[in-house]
């Protein structure tokens, strides 16, 4: 894969691109052509898209809209082939703040303008990359844990900064959850123009929601073309992280590729291991006794031929939901347990091609994925929030928190009901009793119920009781036979950093102190442990939508800003006061009760045992980029 940056010159006759605008996403392509010619009357606001909704076809705007859209659209595409000299594609920020109002239909957006100039990146820069390069005159290195999607970026940020980095993967290769996540229909949630690195946009991505296969080789390409890969130790796991007081720097041990075991010791730790990679096996009676083939979803076994056999699924959850319409077809029979059904959310072109005309606007028209990107940023974020907020004096928590939060249930409850129209069985059985947002949601284009509703397809809501050498048996007494079984059944998330053991000053243990609720500041730095940075800590978890990518490069901008802080001013280490940490974890607690996964009483791994929230930020995306800017040295004690 290369990562198609540039647009190609605009070389169409009238008639090819007639055709491309019949599958041009408007909203945004008028944006994108004002940007593009500097013709700012292009956005009239008799056309102004009616709605944010995500889910709704243009924005919601009318047919005779679209078609005078398309006919501006035109001719405006003419312009730019005719005199492409016409616009540099540079606007001035009050051009692209005039943009971003007409789009969103209110000034809100202007708060977001020094946000948006940079995530958009809309003039093809990387605003990102750090302004500041390390002299390297005092020796020091960091150490970064892991290379999937954030370890790629620190690795990607640390290099730009020129500050010396050594990347450990326990994998062969670079990727992750992209990595290892091989399970038949495994794709991202997010849409792809919002799910990638802002300084590497694509515009020729074939789906809108990519594949594993498609996002894998995007960070593989991604870590060659920005130069990394030969800083990753691969096949290396890292055992244990100690703080060594003495020298002020952490020793870690390493088990090498042949078994073998090694001690490397570096200035600053940064830990990118993600939250969602150790599998959660259930402790269900009988587990060691099934005599066939049995897996995670997330250590999916190739090996094991499903075709014309008796399967078992365990888990109903977004990975189930992925590979269960894949094997169904497939297999003889399929028994699905669920305990717990998830709230679908409609997005009919889940699985869709993205359409040849869209792909060639997008090859063509400067900045059209950029201004699809800002539209997917407002419709799928911040827009959403709200409708998971909980309602002043709002009490009766058993199906929703608020007037908005009823409102989406409503509305997922009709998609449910029209998906089942003609099984009512199966609707009783998938309408969740829960406040939708409190659980994380699934993005569903009916592939879910038309699998539930096959022959060979049995959705069973009885709880288990145990697993047998032969099946699975039921509390009913009922031994449901299967030749193979498949847990589809999550992941350890609130036993962060697990099984590494990270040991700071005074020999404290990081797990021993987090006593199983674990906390952060900001996600990213624990008072005791001087220079340990965590990419996807604790409450930096995005629910209602958004882009994890895009708290990642947030967290690597603090992290640059922290290093840069030790090395201009020569300290050796930096430790977060606890007080700061203390007063910042009561407020996330406090902002994650207002939110429907902090007051729902519904199973879900955004909890720790304790029943705290440790995984979930409950606020909106521009204050946690506000707030990871730079660091405030007042934070910090300087060793
Ligand atoms: P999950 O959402 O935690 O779902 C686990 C499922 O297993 C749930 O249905 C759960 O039921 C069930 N389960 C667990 N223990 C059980 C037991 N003892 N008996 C019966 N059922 C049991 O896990 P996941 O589906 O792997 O997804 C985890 C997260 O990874 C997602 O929420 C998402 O953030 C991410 N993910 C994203 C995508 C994507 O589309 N990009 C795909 C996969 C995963 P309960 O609900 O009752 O606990």
């Amino acid at each position: 894969m290369v990562i198609a940056r540039d647009t190609q010159p605009l070389t169409a006759d009238d008639a090819a691109i007639r055709a491309a605008l019949e599958d041009a996403f408007l909203p945004a392509l008028l944006p994108a052509l004002a940007q593009a010619t500097g013709d700012l009357s292009l956005l009239r606001e008799e056309l102004r898209p009616p709605g944010m909704a995500p889910a709704v076809a243009q924005g919601g705007m009318t047919p005779q809209q679209q078609e005078q859209a398309k006919a501006l659209a035109l001719d405006a595409l003419r312009r730019l082939r005719d005199r492409p000299a016409h616009g540099d594609g540079r606007p001035d920020e009050e051009n692209v703040r005039r943009i971003a109002a007409w789009m969103t239909g209110s000034d809100a957006a202007q708060d977001y303008m020094p946000l948006l100039l940079e995530e958009l990146a809309p003039f093809g820069e990387d605003p990102r990359a750090p302004a500041w390069r390390y002299d390297g005159k005092t020796p020091f290195l960091t150490a970064i844990v892991g290379a999937g999607m954030s370890g790629i970026l620190a690795a990607i940020r640390l290099k730009q900064a020129g500050v010396p980095f050594v990347v450990i993967e326990k994998n062969e290769d670079v990727g992750g959850t992209w990595f290892e996540n091989t399970y038949p229909g495994a794709r991202v949630d997010v849409s792809n123009a919002f799910y990638s690195y802002s300084f590497a946009q694509k515009i020729d991505w074939p789906k809108f929601f990519s594949p594993q296969a498609v996002l894998l080789d995007y960070f593989r390409t991604c870590a060659d073309e920005y130069g990394v890969r030969g800083s990753i130790r691969f096949r290396t796991e890292v055992l244990s992280i100690t703080f060594d007081e003495a020298r002020c720097s952490w020793r870690l041990r390493l088990r090498t590729p042949d078994g073998g075991e090694e001690t490397l010791d570096a200035q600053a730790v940064i830990s990118a291991v993600g939250q969602l990679n150790r599998p959660n096996m259930p402790k269900i009676a009988g587990m060691n006794t099934f005599e066939g083939p049995s897996f995670h979803s997330a250590r999916w076994d190739h090996e094991t031929d499903l075709a014309d056999k008796r399967v078992a699924v365990i888990g109903t959850g977004a990975s189930a939901v992925q590979f269960v319409p894949e094997i169904a077809p497939r297999v003889a029979q399929l028994d699905v347990f669920q305990r717990t059904p998830a709230w679908f959310v409609p997005v009919p072109h889940y699985h869709d091609d993205v359409p040849a005309g869209l792909r060639w606007l997008f090859e063509h028209v400067p900045h059209y994925m950029h201004w699809y990107r800002f539209w997917l940023f407002w419709t799928t974020t911040e827009g959403l929030l709200p409708s998971a907020t909980v309602d002043e004096g709002w009490t009766d928590f058993s199906r929703a928190v608020g007037v908005a939060n009823d409102q989406l249930r409503m509305l997922l409850t009709a998609w449910l009901q029209a998906q089942y129209a003609d099984r009512p069985d199966l609707f009783e059985k998938a309408l969740p009793q829960y406040p939708p947002a409190s659980k994380r949601v699934v993005l569903d284009n009916g592939a879910w119920a038309e699998a539930m509703k096959r022959d060979n397809v049995h959705l069973i809501t009885e709880p288990i009781d145990e697993i047998t050498p032969r099946g699975v048996r039921t509390k009913d007494g009922t031994e449901h036979a299967a030749d193979v079984l498949i847990y589809g059944t999550g992941f350890q998330a609130s036993h962060f950093l697990t099984p590494m053991r990270v040991t700071g000053r005074g020999g404290v243990d990081l797990n021993a102190q987090w006593g199983g609720d674990a906390r952060a500041y900001l996600g990213i730095t624990v008072p005791n442990f001087p220079s340990f940075f965590m990419m996807y800590g604790p409450n930096t978890n995005i629910v209602v939508n958004g882009s994890i990518i895009y708290f990642s490069e947030c967290e690597v901008q603090y992290i640059v800003g922290c290093l840069r802080l030790l090395l201009e001013d020569g300290h050796r280490a930096l430790d977060c006061k606890p007080d700061v940490h203390d007063a910042y974890n009561a407020r996330i607690d406090a902002g994650n009760l207002k939110m429907a996964w902090g007051v729902s009483s519904v199973n879900t791994w955004y909890k720790s045992e304790s029943g705290r929230v440790a995984q979930n930020w409950p606020f909106n995306l521009i204050e946690y980029w506000q707030q990871t800017r730079e660091p405030n040295p007042d934070d910090y004690v300087f060793l």
